[in-house]
């Protein structure tokens, strides 16, 4: 296959202001924290320091869980729908009208390719607000009782691999449902979460209906312990979701997790070859793989196995790594220096358990954290790469003879968020989506997503739904969804 070179096409980074340091974001206004000492967050492609970043200490969370409840109790909740829609649909405009901005940034402080962070992430931002500003006035109407109440202050806690798509997918559904938020950002990606603040500024949502608190762990841990905060929401590792879970037991709180996953792509000898290769590829290098419900295990039906192999290495073979901001780069960097060290440790643990590697060829960029796309063929069952989220772009590839043994090694995981099936059969679709325990199945595409579609996981991948009219349910004291 040709591999054309392509000369540079850098978006401009100008049309951000980075600010050189930043406040939190309580009661509608940037303050100083009380205390907690600031850090600093790198672009992950050069490792050069974007901005110093105030760390919320538990008397600034409390202070923003005082603000949220006093825009709950005076303001938020006393608004009606049709009012609070209008707030909402303000917020998905000007997400449009600065989605360059957004996307600059994201890519900027994540190191995710621009590609993705213009084409998916902002535009996905936008239509969830849309979306749910749309069911802000219809909520007695959502098959949730004739009066659903919202729960009060919500606290969220986000990850740093899609930072604005999960504070979207986190306050669109709670504002809607007339609840009021403290949320607080990932460590190493917070500055889009920040210039939304002044997003909401900017829409003149009212003071303490949406606070941000930066930090690290502990200041996620101090929103999900406060005492006045009466729902919490988590995306992140299954590790923190436990401790989550543990924390708030015998509370009244009520908790969503959104966890790790360790999804089966699953392509049978009748699929089209060239589109699983196409979705393999979206499934696992997407986002560098950085992705809760990536296609991490591949799984193929012997009988094509060397044949998807060839094809998939030289597809692999043409994507490009590098500067996240070049319009071309496929593959950006990996989010940050732990990372890239745990994908390496569980990569060499895949070399010692004698699984294959197999990586495409492309030149590193001297600095900044990157890691090539990488096979492993010849995994077992009981290989760790087989079973444990890496969350990086790392594809552990196994096979099978019969729908059964698919079915059966698809299940053998302690996760259950998503999975993918290629077959041209629509019964075999049917069946293999009626017996795989993952929350999400995609036939012949993968990695496609809805605001109005459910998301959410079985087993240790979480529980409680986010999207759709069940994503509101969370948010709402009512009447069960079925
Ligand atoms: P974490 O679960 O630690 O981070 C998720 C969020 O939780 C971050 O905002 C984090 O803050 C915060 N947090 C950390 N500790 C606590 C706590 N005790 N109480 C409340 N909030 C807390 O994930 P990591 O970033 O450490 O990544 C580790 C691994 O987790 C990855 O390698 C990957 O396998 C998996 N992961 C899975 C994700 C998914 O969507 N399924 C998303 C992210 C990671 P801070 O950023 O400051 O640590």
């Amino acid at each position: 296959m040709t591999r054309f070179e392509y000369a540079p096409a850098p978006e401009s980074r100008a049309i951000v202001d980075v600010r050189s340091s930043y406040g939190l974001f309580i009661d509608g206004q940037f303050v100083d924290p009380v205390d907690g000492p600031p850090f600093k967050t790198v672009n992950p492609a050069s490792e050069e320091v974007l901005a110093e970043v105030s760390a919320a200490g538990p008397q600034d969370v409390d202070r923003a869980v005082k603000a949220a409840r006093r825009a709950y109790t005076r303001t938020w909740s006393r608004m009606t729908g049709r009012e609070r829609a209008k707030y909402l649909y303000r917020l998905a405009r000007i997400v449009q009208e600065r989605s360059r901005e957004l996307a600059v940034l994201e890519s900027l402080d994540n190191g995710k390719p621009i590609r993705e962070s213009r084409d998916v992430d902002v535009p996905q931002v936008a239509a969830n607000f849309f979306y749910y500003a749309g069911w802000a006035d219809k909520l007695e109407h959502a098959g949730l009782g004739s009066s659903p109440r919202p729960l009060g202050v919500a606290g969220q806690v986000i990850p740093w691999n899609f930072p604005l798509l999960m504070l979207a997918w986190k306050l669109a559904p709670a504002l809607a449902a007339g609840n009021t938020v403290v949320l607080k950002p990932a460590e190493t990606t917070p500055l889009t979460a920040l210039l939304f603040a002044e997003i909401c500024q900017q829409a003149d949502l009212p003071p303490g209906v949406v606070n941000i608190v930066t930090g690290a762990g502990e200041t996620g841990r101090a929103v999900v312990e406060h005492p006045d905060v009466d729902k919490v929401a988590f995306t992140g590792s299954t590790e923190v979701g436990k401790m989550i879970a543990r924390s708030v037991a015998g509370t009244d709180k009520k908790v969503t997790l959104e966890l790790g996953g360790k999804a089966a792509n699953i392509v049978f000898d009748d699929a089209a070859l060239d589109q699983a290769v196409e979705g393999i590829v979206d499934g696992i290098f997407f986002n560098q793989g950085h992705v809760c419900c990536a296609g991490s295990r591949l799984l193929v039906q012997e009988s094509v196995n060397d044949e998807l192999l060839e094809r998939l290495k030289r597809r692999l073979s043409t994507l490009r790594m590098g500067d996240p901001l070049d319009k071309n780069t496929d593959i950006g960097a990996i989010n940050s220096a732990e990372q890239l060290q745990r994908i390496r440790d569980l990569a060499g643990i895949g070399d010692a358990e004698g699984a294959q590697r197999w990586t495409a060829a492309c030149e590193l960029p001297e600095r900044g954290y990157w890691f090539p796309p990488t096979v492993f063929t010849g995994v077992s069952q009981a290989h760790r790469i087989a079973r444990e989220e890496i969350f990086g772009p790392v594809l552990s590839v196994l096979t099978f003879r019969t729908p059964a043994e698919a079915l059966e090694k698809a299940n053998n995981t302690p996760y259950g968020l998503s999975a993918g099936v290629w077959t041209e059969k629509g019964s075999r679709i049917l069946w293999m989506a009626q017996h795989l325990r993952a929350g999400v199945v995609w036939a012949n595409t993968f990695n496609r997503f809805d605001p109005s579609s459910p998301f959410g996981g079985y087993k240790e991948s979480g529980y409680g739904r986010e999207g759709g009219r069940h994503g509101l349910a969370s948010y709402l004291d009512a009447e069960g969804l079925s």
